[in-house]
């Protein structure tokens, strides 16, 4: 779906007009149609399109698997930009992880970081689930293939010793389908790698009595201590039904990606929608509320910056 024009980029710049010269069409990869990052991608697209008639691009963001299937289309050129999580984005361009099979992915380049999103681990309040040592041998989703809390999860039970194994049920439910599971007791407790508030986990603790479950131990804090893009984080207290107090876990940040493929005007004219129309976009979802320009442009970047977007950000004064 990547559209390469870079005659015709230059040929607008020639002529002194701002945008491309010929209609473009650009694909975000997000998540699951009830997460965050489905949210994110709409309303990038929502601030690219209205400006269409100025810059010539079409923007459209499908739903996906999650962080490791959109660093993966990105890779094969099938996606022009996506979602994804600040360790996925790390271990996908350093090739580490996950991806040492693949190798690096070297032309991979941010864009900017969007919200946090702690690791969330919700049981049913009837499943004696109280620490994140009390699944085992519990039904768990453990998240879809693709899906960055998949991944995560796989790097947690790695750092615990366990494994797949270890539960009675391992599960790969989408997010759509685990909060029903939840409620149906087809599973005692799922996994989530999301902003709060979302609707998905609202939903969740809505249907079935449900509680916020800490990730917390010498393990986590060994994460912590040795991968720049794990932090301490925390569900606060009272936002969801069931769950009063804090719960502590560890989080990452969601991140926007691309490729060093994408051509630069095209990425410039996609973080010029962003952020010419930042109040707008920061009221698009409650998990954007705390959103700062200085934070997103640094926080939670691993690869290099793409060059159209620090244009931006040099016209801007924040570079
Ligand atoms: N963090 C999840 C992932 O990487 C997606 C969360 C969301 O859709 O908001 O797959």
């Amino acid at each position: 779906m990547k559209i390469f024009k870079g005659l015709a980029v230059a040929s607008a710049m020639m002529a002194g007009t701002a945008g491309l010269a010929q209609e473009q069409f650009i694909t975000i990869g997000t998540g699951g149609q009830t997460g965050v990052y489905f949210v994110v991608g709409q309303s990038i697209c929502r601030l690219v399109n209205r400006g269409t008639a100025d810059h010539n691009l079409k923007c459209t963001a499908p739903s996906t698997g999650g962080s490791i299937a959109n660093i993966n289309a990105i890779k094969a050129g099938d996606m022009d930009m996506g979602v994804a999580q600040s360790d996925w984005q790390f271990h996908g361009y350093n090739g580490t992880s996950k991806f040492e099979d693949d190798g690096a992915f070297e032309n991979m380049r941010a864009v900017f970081s969007v919200h946090g999103e702690p690791f969330t681990v919700i049981a049913r309040a009837d499943a004696g689930i109280a620490t994140f040592d009390d699944l085992k041998g519990k039904r768990v989703n453990v998240g879809n293939p693709g899906s960055g809390q998949l991944a995560t999860m796989e790097v947690v039970l790695d750092a615990k010793g366990w494994s797949m194994d270890d539960f009675a049920l391992a599960s790969e439910l989408k997010p759509a389908e685990q909060a029903a599971a939840l409620g149906d007791n087809k599973v005692d407790a799922i996994i989530y790698t999301v902003g709060h508030p979302n609707g998905s986990i609202q939903e969740a603790v809505s249907t079935v009595d449900a509680v916020m479950v800490p990730v917390t131990g010498a393990e986590i804090d060994a994460l912590i201590a040795d991968n720049p893009f794990y932090a301490a984080a925390k569900i606060p207290g009272g936002m969801y039904e069931g769950s009063p107090e804090d719960t502590a876990t560890f989080g990452v940040k969601a991140t926007f990606v691309t490729s060093s493929d994408v051509d630069d005007e095209v990425v410039y004219q996609v973080v010029k929608a962003v952020f010419d129309n930042f109040d707008r976009f920061k009221r698009l979802h409650p998990a954007f509320e705390n959103l700062t320009e200085e934070e997103m442009i640094s926080g939670g970047l691993s690869a290099p910056l793409h060059d159209g977007a620090v244009r931006y950000y040099k016209e801007r004064g924040w570079m």
